[in-house]
């Protein structure tokens, strides 16, 4: 089964359903809705609010990780973690915009939005998403896309996982796996607000090919990312690594960049203007994670998908095993940002959770889930 986040792990689950068809989801769904006891689809496992983890039934989809493409489009089993989606797609030449952790579920992942080392040149995850195969919460078996339930898959597009179904299978368009620029880049800490003040100005109006994200650490400031990082250069890094390999090496490269191990905590928010650099916390120990928003993630309109955050700039992630840190330097930067936050970047400590992560899309987003679940069988803190 997957691996959840250390900071879940003591939850003990009553049982495990380990699903390898959508009959096997519909049975479990059966029971908890014949005994009342919570049940909660997992993926890969890794939702920072740990809500794949639950004291009753865990549906695992894990045994479901096919990846097949047939016809230009790919599908894939919900149980897929990002490593057998990247493997198998390349094997086409193919790949997708999704996110950088190998063990990161494409279930949850695409549910929430999913953003990536090529998003803004094709979007997010779920904007290449056409069609997927849903178990809902009365145990029936829907096949949704742009004609087929409709409102289920714009929904699908951006909410969050565990909202509406347990999704068995995903149909997607694939991109091209193509040779690409690879680059990381390091400065000492202390040329951080000069890295970020020129990060801020060039990256969410690049190219759609580039895509920079910006690591400060206590230790040093890293930036890495597709695309050419020309603009960077004459910044005079202390390192500089820049070579072309296949997509799927790149991906792989960067598999293994976070440096804060065990429980940590996260907080995150969207900009769309610059912070200014005297906002900047001194980050002994911690990391602050810049991704660039804009290109085509910006192309789409905020109500096409249920995906509210298109007119974003960028997206600051505060990590730290501190928890205090993470909060003070949250509250310090929050004033500056949208207010919007990324469903797939769960907060437990939002006062308006359903209004950052949905904004103009909520009303909709709660009248399909009083269609699709009206007992409110898929429920956690912050659900829909
Ligand atoms: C190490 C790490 C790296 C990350 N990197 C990125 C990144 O590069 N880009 C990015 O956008 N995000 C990233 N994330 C965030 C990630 O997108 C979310 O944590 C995502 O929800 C994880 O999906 P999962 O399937 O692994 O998790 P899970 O915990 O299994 O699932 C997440 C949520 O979706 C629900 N769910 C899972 N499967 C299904 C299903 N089949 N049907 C219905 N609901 C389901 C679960 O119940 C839960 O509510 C990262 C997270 C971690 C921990």
């Amino acid at each position: 089964m997957s691996q959840v986040l250390p900071q879940y792990q003591h939850l003990r689950p009553l049982a495990v359903v380990s699903c390898s068809t959508p009959d096997d989801v519909a049975n479990g769904l059966a029971w908890s809705r014949e005994s009342g006891i919570h049940l909660t689809p997992r993926g890969g496992g890794h939702c920072f609010a740990g809500r794949s983890s639950t004291t009753g039934i865990v549906l695992d989809l894990g045994p479901m990780n096919d990846v097949s493409v047939h016809d230009g489009l790919a599908t894939i089993g919900a149980g897929a973690t990002l490593a057998e989606v990247y493997a198998g797609l390349d094997r086409h030449g193919l790949t997708l915009p999704a996110g950088c952790g190998p063990t990161v579920g494409i279930a949850g992942l695409t549910l929430g939005g999913g953003l990536g080392l090529l998003g803004r040149r094709y979007g997010l995850t779920s904007d290449r998403l056409r069609a997927a195969e849903v178990v809902l919460p009365d145990g029936r078996t829907v096949r949704c896309s742009d004609d087929l339930e409709p409102d289920l898959f714009w929904a699908l597009r951006g909410a969050g996982g565990g909202q509406f179904g347990v999704v068995t299978a995903l149909t997607f368009e694939p991109v091209p796996a193509e040779p690409t620029t690879r680059f990381l880049l390091t400065w000492p800490r202390v040329r951080a607000a000069e890295v970020l003040a020129r990060w801020q100005e060039i990256t969410p109006d690049a190219p759609d090919e580039l895509s920079a994200n910006l690591k400060i650490s206590a230790r040093e400031v890293t930036l890495f990312g597709a695309g050419a990082p020309d603009d960077f250069l004459d910044l005079a890094p202390a390192t500089a690594d820049v070579s072309t390999l296949p997509y799927l090496e790149l991906k792989q490269s960067f598999d293994d960049l976070g440096d804060l191990e065990g429980q940590v905590t996260s907080r995150s928010h969207f900009f769309r203007r610059p912070i200014p650099a005297d906002v900047l916390p001194d980050a002994p120990g911690q990391e602050l994670n810049f991704t660039p928003m804009g290109g085509a993630y910006n192309r789409t309109r905020s109500t096409a998908t249920a995906f509210v955050h298109r007119n974003e700039r960028f997206l600051v992630e505060h990590v730290s095993t501190d928890a205090d840190w993470v909060h003070r330097t949250w509250t310090a930067l929050h004033e500056h940002s949208s207010g919007g936050v990324y469903p797939n970047f769960p907060d437990l400590f939002l006062e308006d959770p359903l209004r950052a992560y949905h904004g103009e899309n909520l009303q909709r987003l709660q009248e399909i889930k009083r269609h699709y679940d009206p007992d409110g069988l898929l429920r956690f803190p912050q659900s829909l």
